[in-house]
């Protein structure tokens, strides 16, 4: 089947008028017969076919099973109660669950009595289990009607309103398996097909659309969710081997005084392992020659200053000039001073640039960028000013990436010389830091065209924090703990939430908040800090700076302070309605704590009324502080998109795999996609015609996940 038949508009299949066209487009972006083609079901209703238990497969399809129940129990969890009961046929057995509903379902349910039952089965550890199946005794089901096994496909409301039901659907995409002869061209190479037991494409699309069996269906979405991610992953890889081809850097093959005297003489501890082998990786990107663009990917406190500060030496030992963006001004400041500590017997200059920065300063700063006696410049995104122009920017350092757009990283891109002509020729390396752990499936996914390096291992020495929850009527106590922990000499946190759409209310909470603190810890004994996001930031600053140090011993704050700031001597953080945080906040806000040589808390107050999802969120936090395992976590409560924020949102929309169930496949997908590319960068070879073909119609009519660039 040529291509062009699938680009036909859809206002041409039989059946399709230009006001289903119309709908068709609007409501479910379907342009053309290969849009059609690539709608598959969310689910499907399979009444005609009975399995035999041994038969069950992973996919998301509901079965009908008979059999009889033969045991039935209550089982007691923290969770709540649920309903258990055993059912076999006479090849196995699964468990038939019930959360709501179980003191009626009980007494309803016969013993050894043969029942039909039909829902989605779950697997897990090497056996299925039913929630709330739909169940009727043989002998009822044998006298109502049955309906054919039926992909249900994406709807929604206006579709269904204007008459195009999922039966509408189902009749056009019959015609377009008619008219089409079902012959759809390959679009994997052999090799792939027969080294993954792949079924073809042919087979893929009828079985997804009209699935002959459940072991038909199964092999079918393995396929296009391979085909799918494959693709995805194949784009990825090519921009990354592409960049590494095409876009030169600065080749900085020296390692010198700088970095040589800071190492044997200045270091202030030994580098961990992950320091190491993470210094070890930039210091390869730098001395190749294509622009280095790598993430690193560190929890909080892992030590990604140090990594920062020993790659600036290396563009410095080169003879460049380096800088290092924050998201904060409260961030920078901390980053200069830290580094303007730990450079203090080097001969660098390092100067700061926020918003605050006053103009003769600001003036001299650049003036000795342009000529080239500035080493090192810390800021905000002052930086990207254009006034603000290097001589010779060598490397650019983002701290905290996600605070960051996009476009705001590619400006650095620009500042690479002074001069017109230079500028922007060859861009200066980039190291964008983060301490917002991302699971390495979607870091696959989003970051596929960077190179990521991972501190995965703490500086020796850190006691683990101690993180409980506690419910708001055991305040009392709290107090009591934190004034024994002030007596101590310790500092203490007390943050509050601040979501946007209830601004005014969240405001009272923390002044209620505050208020009752300094009643409960009252002056001249005990001083208290307040910042929240109202306050002007010169008020903020001289706030901060008063607990910076040690001027009052607790700071109420909203999430302000949840990036990057470090008080080594704060060991106590209080998070109030804790529930009404997400995972990577709270983990961000813990580890604003434990920086110092005390042991550390971190108590998470909530009310009573908990969603199952804030539960959840509660016993992670306490149970571990491995900001990967949170993550992991948080990327199953809560999605893809939602996680990476409204700027990526969007970008993982997926026609059949699962970013999250379909890691396993992922990774394949990944692994396959490189070993592709690598023995046949161009996909020029015989065997990789169908694969050159279906990656140039994916770009081609951006059926691709469009990356941003
Ligand atoms: P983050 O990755 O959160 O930016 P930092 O770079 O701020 O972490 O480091 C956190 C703290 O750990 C700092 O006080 C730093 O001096 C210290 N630190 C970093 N690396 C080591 C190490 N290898 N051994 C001991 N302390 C370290
Ligand atoms: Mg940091």
């Amino acid at each position: 089947m040529n291509s062009n038949f699938l680009q036909t508009p859809i206002v041409y299949l039989k059946g399709v008028g230009p006001n289903r066209a119309d709908l068709l487009k609007k409501e479910l972006g379907i342009h053309s017969f290969q849009d059609l083609l690539n709608l598959f079901p969310n689910r499907y209703l399979d009444r005609t076919q009975y399995y035999k238990i041994a038969q069950l497969q992973q996919t998301n399809a509901e079965v009908q099973i008979v059999g009889k129940i033969t045991h039935i129990k209550t089982v007691e969890q923290k969770r709540g109660k649920r309903l258990v009961a055993t059912f076999k046929d006479e090849t196995g057995q699964i468990e038939l669950v019930w959360f709501r509903g179980q003191k009626w379902i009980r007494e309803s349910l016969k013993i050894n009595k043969p029942y039909v039952i039909f829902g989605k089965t779950n697997y897990f550890n090497g056996s299925f289990s039913m929630p709330h199946p739909e169940m009727e005794l043989v002998e009822t089901h044998e006298k109502s009607i049955r309906s054919a096994m039926q992909p249900v496909y994406p709807s929604t409301e206006k579709l269904g309103n204007s008459g195009i039901t999922n039966r509408v659907i189902n009749t056009l995409m019959q015609q377009l398996f008619i008219e089409s002869k079902n012959n759809f061209a390959e679009t994997l190479s052999k090799p792939l097909l027969e080294e993954l037991k792949l079924v073809s494409k042919k087979d893929a699309l009828f079985n997804v659309h009209f699935p002959k069996s459940q072991a038909h269906l199964a092999r079918a979405q393995y396929r296009l969710k391979f085909e799918e991610l494959f693709y995805i992953q194949l784009q990825l890889v090519r921009k990354n081997l592409l960049h590494k081809s095409k876009i030169k850097g600065y080749t900085f093959d020296k390692i010198g005084d700088n970095f040589n005297t800071f190492f044997s003489k200045h270091l202030p501890f030994e580098l961990t392992n992950a320091q190491k082998r993470v210094i070890k990786e930039i210091r390869n990107d730098l001395g190749s020659n294509a622009q280095m663009n790598r993430l690193l990917q560190g929890d909080v406190g892992s030590g990604k200053t140090i990594v920062a500060l020993m790659s600036m030496l290396i563009a410095l030992d080169n003879g460049f000039q380096t800088c290092l963006m924050a998201p904060t001004e409260i961030l920078s400041i901390q980053h200069y001073t830290g580094l303007i500590e730990l450079c203090d017997n080097l001969n660098i200059s390092i100067e700061l640039l926020t918003g605050s920065t006053k103009t003769s300063k600001r003036r001299k700063i650049h003036e000795k960028l342009e000529n080239g006696k500035l080493d090192i410049l810390i800021g905000t995104h002052a930086l990207l000013e254009d006034k603000v122009k290097f001589k010779n920017l060598g490397l650019a350092i983002v701290d905290e990436q996600h605070r960051f757009g996009v476009e705001q990283r590619s400006k650095l891109w620009h500042k690479g010389g002074a001069s017109e002509e230079v500028r922007g020729a060859i861009p200066p390396h980039i190291l964008v830091m983060t301490a917002t752990p991302i699971p390495r499936t979607l870091a696959m996914s989003i970051y596929g065209d960077l190179d990521i390096s991972v501190i995965d291992e703490l500086p020796p020495g850190r006691k683990d924090i101690k993180t409980v929850h506690r419910f708001d009527a055991n305040r009392l106590k709290v107090f009591h703990f934190i004034k024994d922990e002030i007596s101590k000499g310790r500092q203490v946190y007390v943050v509050y939430p601040l979501i946007q759409e209830s601004e005014t209310m969240d405001y009272k909470d923390l002044m209620d908040g505050y208020e009752s603190i300094t009643r409960d810890f009252p002056l001249p004994e005990y001083q208290v800090s307040i910042v929240h996001g109202q306050m002007k930031p010169a008020d903020k600053e001289y706030e901060m700076n008063r607990f910076v140090k040690g001027e009052t011993q607790i700071m109420v704050a909203t999430t302000v302070i949840e990036v990057g700031v470090n008080v080594p001597n704060a060991s106590v953080m209080i998070i109030e309605s804790a529930e009404r945080f997400g995972l990577s906040q709270l983990h961000q806000l813990r580890g604003r704590v434990g920086r110092g040589a005390e042991q550390s808390y971190c108590i998470l107050m909530t009310s009573h009324k908990l969603s199952a999802d804030a539960k959840t969120r509660l016993e992670t936090m306490v149970r571990t502080s491995d900001g990967f395992e949170i993550a992991e976590v948080d990327l199953k409560l809560r999605g893809p998109g939602d996680m990476m924020g409204t700027q990526q949102s969007g970008v993982l929309n997926l026609r059949i795999a699962d970013i999250v169930k379909d890691s396993e496949i992922l990774k394949i997908a990944r692994s396959y996609a490189m070993q592709v590319l690598k023995a046949d960068p161009n996909l020029s070879s015989e065997e990789n015609i169908p694969i050159k073909n279906t990656y140039a119609r994916l770009v081609k009519y951006r059926n691709i996940w469009n990356y941003i660039s």
